[in-house]
């Protein structure tokens, strides 16, 4: 499958299986973390993602008060993957990293409260003002429909 590496190489991942699920996202931590607008992340199924080279760790409180532990090359700097502690199971990759311009588009387009106003999805997207995870089982599999 896809491979995904940082801008220098020293760090990549290789990935077995397909994404679960691509998300958008428009948080103020995800806009100061990669330095853009929004962040498109895949999440793909923990033991599916081989990872080869360092990376440097760093543990970001969200609001929420979970922790994502977020790796990033420590030569070039470039965030290619992190650990959401609320979803043990899963690693979120981004896509950018990938470099494959005919990637799945994003099915959820979450905490778009804080999302610059020219930004625009085409086709079938999920808007949320905040984040989804109360909608979406741990898993990324299904949605919940236990409530
Ligand atoms: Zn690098
Ligand atoms: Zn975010």
């Amino acid at each position: 499958m896809a491979d995904a590496q940082c801008l220098c190489g020293a760090l990549k991942l290789m990935l077995r299986e397909p994404s679960k699920l691509v998300v958008a996202c428009h948080c103020l931590a995800c806009q100061r973390r990669t330095g853009s607008p929004f962040s498109v992340g895949a999440f793909y199924a923990i033991n599916t993602v081989e990872i080869s080279g360092g990376a440097t760790e760093f543990v970001h409180v969200g609001d929420s008060g979970s922790r994502v532990r977020i790796y990033f090359c420590p030569t070039c700097g470039s965030t290619i993957y992190w650990k959401p502690d609320a979803l043990p199971s899963m690693i979120g990759v981004a896509v950018g990293a990938l470099a494959v311009p005919d990637f799945p588009a994003p099915a959820l387009s979450i905490f778009e409260r804080s999302k610059h106003h020219w930004v625009q999805f085409d086709g079938e997207v999920e808007h949320f003002q905040e984040g989804a995870m109360r909608k979406y089982s741990p898993d990324l599999t299904r949605r919940s429909d236990s409530r």
